[in-house]
């Protein structure tokens, strides 16, 4: 699942997205309304966390824009601003929940499934294919009706082939989507999930749950 952090503050920007990171989201940080406004065009979001404070506007204004231009995504507001109005303003304008500054990371990761779980549909959130069975929301991951035990980063892939069963993902795709950027991977670290990945989903038959087609990616089958 893809969130968008929209903070200016350099440090607690980074700590959102390391922490967001690892708890198995895709982050995409922006640090203006100007970054944020691009983002949004670029691609959609499951959810949004949204500074009220930006060096080149108001994050209130942005989430006025966004609703009416008729973006949905569910935006969690992130301010130091605790004032009453301002609270009020924000749920007015459309935000789904309100974090004031300072907060715990563990209390923001609990909203955000809490919102997701609110805003999801039960269908698209739970992925099975196999005999393996991902609640996105749960951040659960079952095959053969046992649990699994899956980093973030490993869920996170998983995630990925879960989404496009039977479709070849190039090698660079699938690095961008769990990486956030193919150029920061070394070449061999996907290949070392990969084979993380392959041993938990051991399948009796000949068909094996991860087919390496050489030189392009992988496919789930
Ligand atoms: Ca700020």
């Amino acid at each position: 699942m893809k969130i968008l952090v929209v903070e200016d503050q350099r440090r607690l920007g980074l700590l959102l997205r390391q922490g967001l990171t690892e708890a198995g989201y895709t982050v995409k940080h922006a640090a203006s309304c100007s970054g944020a406004r691009d983002a949004l065009c670029e691609t959609s979001y499951d959810a949004i966390v949204l500074d009220l404070g930006l060096p080149d506007g108001d994050g209130l204004e942005l989430l006025q824009q966004w609703r009416r231009s008729g973006f949905n995504e569910p935006v969690i507001i992130l301010s130091a601003r605790d004032a009453v109005d301002d609270r009020i303003k924000g749920l007015d304008l459309g935000a789904d929940d309100y974090l004031p500054k300072p907060f715990s990371l563990p209390e923001l990761l609990a909203r955000l499934r809490s919102l997701l779980r609110r805003q999801a549909n039960v269908k698209d959130t739970v992925l099975e294919h196999r005999g393996i069975r991902m609640d996105l929301v749960g951040r659960t991951t079952h095959f053969q009706g046992e649990a699994l035990d899956l980093t973030s980063r490993e869920f996170a892939l998983l995630e990925i082939f879960m989404q496009n069963p039977g479709r070849i993902l190039t090698r660079s795709l699938i690095c961008e989507k769990v990486w956030s950027s193919p150029y920061e991977v070394d070449a061999n670290l996907l290949d070392v999930y990969m084979s993380k990945l392959r041993s938990k989903f051991d399948v009796k038959d000949d068909k094996p749950m991860f087919k390496t087609v050489r030189g392009v990616g992988y496919k789930l089958q």
